[in-house]
């Protein structure tokens, strides 16, 4: 009771599933390196939780970051880290598996391991420590992190995770133990990588490629799901003890998104899209409701207008929810006018914020990213919406984009200021009287990301970002109506070191660790100047990461295939600095190579 939230502690939510500890059985704990409340909202949690407790031969149970005040009390107390549904030690697994969302919640995977007592370095392990196992979009390139890894699922974990344990059970069945021929056998399963069996070189400080051990593949393809409806879906989500961040159920509409913004990791690496048919989804969203007691359902995926039934659907459960007093909630839509009759549907008499993501404050810097949104469109919508009674708006925007200049950042103002006045002109022409409108302008920091047509550009400097927001902030200072927040820079300018990393960076991110960094997510415990000395002690900077890449370079992520290929990132690349538009995957496919798993949308 001496620590904050409790809960967070303690499992016996309803809908956990626990399962006998026996030696016939194989036992995977899911590991969020997050606090409880983030990693409960996540939904490849509650999807593997499901999938691994599905066969009677594996169990899944799930462990989350100790926030710092729990973290200490557990050392304080030689109380190891343990499973929320048996208390069982971390190193009494056969199978660790970490979930990797963003870059920075790496420390807190070592806080875990540590905690948990399982030695951090994978060389370091023995036959009988668990396997230590890494998913989510972060695999996509896992070589800062590879040190602490056995292996990586990539792409999507629902059909690979079971082909992974089943070939753990094989092996713990028939009494083997060498660690490293089991770990060579995982690697032959398609999705699975394993860093030990490719030895990154450099030359020069820079990287240079992998020289391939024991026969492994010389390049890992991206698992993904074809058919959505024929996939387990968690009905029974388990219900968290606290209030999360996204407290309500979820259902997801399809995988993968038809548009190709170039600045957009997830676009790419969850090529091609998949949707769900309606009936599924109807059927699954009445269910989960049902099952749970959750008063609101939300409906989720990258770019949820682009359901090609979204209208139906939304009929269709809004039907039933009407009845049931429960509510629909929707994300962010491109809006126009029938996401206006949609939301207008969904929240009733509620006008809740309506959300754009213009991304650049001008016509032709959102040309370069290839966003399909125009001003016109924004104006045209929202002025319907002002006459509709809706007067909330948040506008989200990134700085240092591509080909950026000074004019861009203050298109960003400027356009908060336009819609400003959009309102006040909206509700003199039709005669009513002016409430106070609320205008939000959000700006975050452009960071390139593999597997994106920007993945060699250079990143913005501390510098040049901080002076960005202070161009818009000047700009906007006098606008009552109009609020600006911004990213925190130190923050987004390390994780682009992260985000194009390679292994080099291993013996950094245990250093951080070793001099108490964890939970680097959140602003109040990064210590960007502590980091930075540790990178500089270690021989690297900054800017060998993120400045002054060729399109010839060797990427450290090269050996990983999600199906889009190079040559295509590469013309991406070259249409970006000629300002031309691609059209999205349903006005034409443009060749970008997903069409290998002759799965979706795909010709
Ligand atoms: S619409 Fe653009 S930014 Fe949004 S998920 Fe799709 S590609 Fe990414
Ligand atoms: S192959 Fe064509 S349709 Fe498929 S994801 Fe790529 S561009 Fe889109």
């Amino acid at each position: 009771m001496s620590v904050e939230s409790p809960g967070r502690y303690v499992g016996g939510e309803k809908n956990q599933i626990i399962k006998p500890i026996d030696d016939s059985i194989v036992r995977t704990v899911f590991c969020f390196p997050d606090v409880y409340e983030i990693g409960m909202s996540n939904l490849a949690l509650q999807i593997l939780y499901k999938v691994l407790n599905g066969p009677e031969w594996s169990s899944c149970e799930r462990a989350f970051s100790p926030w710092p005040d729990m973290d200490k009390k557990m050392r304080e107390n030689n109380i190891p880290l343990y499973s929320l549904e048996t208390r069982s030690p971390l190193n009494e697994f056969d199978v660790i598996a970490f979930s990797l969302g963003y870059e920075m919640c790496f420390t807190n995977v070592l806080q875990m391991l540590d905690l948990g007592g399982v030695p951090l370095l994978a060389k370091d392990r023995k036959d009988t420590d668990p396997i230590v196992v890494a998913g989510g979009p972060v695999t996509c390139n896992i070589e800062p992190m590879a040190d602490f890894f056995d292996a990586a699922f990539l792409g999507e974990g629902e059909e690979v995770d079971l082909e992974f344990t089943k070939v753990i059970k094989e092996y713990k069945d028939a009494g083997k133990k060498d660690r490293k021929a089991l770990l060579r056998k995982l690697a032959d399963i398609e999705g699975v990588y394993v860093p030990s069996l490719y030895e990154p070189k450099f030359e020069g400080g820079r990287f240079t490629g992998y020289d391939i051990k024991d026969n492994a593949p010389s390049s890992v393809r991206k698992r993904i799901i074809k058919d959505l409806d024929s996939v387990e879906y968690p009905l029974s989500p388990v219900i968290p003890n606290n209030n999360v961040v996204h407290d309500r159920a979820y259902l997801e509409l399809f995988r993968g998104c038809i548009r190709g913004c170039r600045f957009c990791q997830a676009g790419y690496l969850y090529r091609p899209v998949r949707e769900k048919s309606m009936k599924t989804l109807c059927e699954q969203g009445i269910a989960i409701m049902n099952n749970t007691g959750y008063d609101e359902l939300g409906i989720l995926s990258l770019s949820t207008s682009d359901y090609t039934e979204l209208g139906a659907l939304t009929d269709g459960l809004l039907e039933v929810f009407n009845k049931q007093h429960s509510s629909l909630s929707l994300p962010s839509l491109r809006i126009d006018n029938f996401a206006l009759d949609l939301m207008e549907k969904a929240s009733q008499t509620r006008k809740t914020g309506l959300t754009f993501a213009p991304e650049a404050g001008t016509q032709r810097l959102r040309d370069v990213i290839n966003k399909g949104i125009n001003e016109e469109d924004i104006m045209s919508s929202l002025e319907l919406a002002f006459k509709g009674g809706w007067s909330t708006v948040k506008l989200y925007f990134m700085l240092g984009l591509p080909t950026e200049t000074m004019e861009d950042v203050e298109g960003i103002a400027n356009l908060a200021i336009k819609i400003e006045k959009l309102y006040f002109d909206t509700m003199r022409s039709i005669g009513a009287k002016p409430r106070k409108p609320e205008i939000t302008v959000s700006t975050s920091m452009f960071i390139p990301k593999p597997f994106t047509p920007f993945q060699w550009e250079d990143q913005n400097t501390e510098e040049q970002f901080l002076q960005k927001q202070t161009t818009i902030r000047n700009m906007l200072k006098k606008h009552r109506n109009i609020r600006y927040i911004w990213h925190d820079v130190k923050t987004s300018c390390w994780e682009g070191i992260y985000a194009r990393g390679d292994r080099r960076l291993c013996p950094v991110i245990l250093e951080g660790y070793k001099r108490g960094s964890i939970f680097d997510a959140w602003d109040q415990f990064f210590d960007y100047e502590m980091w930075t000395g540790i990178l500089k002690d270690n021989g690297l900077s900054w800017e060998d990461y993120t400045q002054g890449r060729t399109v010839d370079d060797p990427l450290p992520w090269d050996n990983i295939d999600v199906g889009v290929r190079k040559e295509f990132l590469k013309r991406e690349r070259e249409k970006a600095y000629n300002e031309q538009v691609t059209p999205n995957c349903r006005q034409q496919c443009s060749g970008c190579g997903a069409t290998c798993y002759k799965a979706g949308i795909c010709p």
